[in-house]
């Protein structure tokens, strides 16, 4: 093994274990204050496999940067000491019956570009919303971590997409008309070849 490789790994175990200033510093790099970090691909690397992730299997079928941020994520915000489980990832497409002009007509979930976590003590997500205002501080840790890794947090949306997490660099947030045609133009009208969309996901370095 080369010396600096050697040096990345040890570098990156580091990270994962003890999560220090330096290395989370690192992670909310300048670049992520202009945007950018979002549209790299991050330098950290998961350490546990995804089998000893709780709900690692939701995370099957979504962009493999994504699925590599959500690693990150869990085990950032485990070194904290805030178990999470993964609750949803990707959800295949159906075109909602009617839809109010200038809504989102579908969800970054159908593209395999969200995912939904829990805090792993809360038993469902209304058990979740009951207990927000005590679980605050730790989902301000989660929420953070996971914007210093690049990631649409749906707190601001409403407390109810508290669980919502999304990446998709280059798109909107709000799936809107316009912006689904864009994207179905390479899936498939029904989303049926949903990793399509990623061909155009903004992924320069
Ligand atoms: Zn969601």
């Amino acid at each position: 093994m080369q010396r600096s490789t050697r040096l990345t790994l040890l570098i990156s175990a580091f990270c994962i274990l003890f999560t220090s200033a330096c290395c989370r510093s690192k992670l909310s790099s300048p670049c992520s204050k202009q945007g950018l970090q979002s549209q790299n691909i991050i330098k950290a690397e998961p350490n546990k496999s995804v089998l000893k992730i709780s709900g690692g299997t939701h995370l099957d079928g979504l962009h493999p940067e994504l699925i590599k941020r959500a690693r990150v994520l869990y085990e950032l915000a485990e070194a904290e000491g805030i178990q999470l489980k993964f609750i949803s990832g990707y959800r295949r497409f159906r075109k909602k019956r009617s839809t109010q002009a200038g809504r989102s007509v579908a969800s970054w979930h159908n593209f395999g570009a969200a995912f939904d976590l829990n805090l792993f003590d809360r038993k469902s997500m209304r058990d979740a919303l009951k207990h927000l205002d005590q679980d605050q501080a730790r989902w301000n840790k989660v929420g953070k971590i996971a914007k210093s890794l690049g990631l649409i947090w749906g707190k601001p949306w409403g407390k109810e997409e508290i669980f919502h997490f999304e990446w998709h660099p280059g798109h909107p947030e709000a799936l809107r008309q316009k912006a689904f045609d864009r994207l179905t133009r390479v899936t498939g009208p029904k989303v049926e070849n949903y990793q399509n969309a990623w061909q155009l996901f903004d992924m320069k370095e």
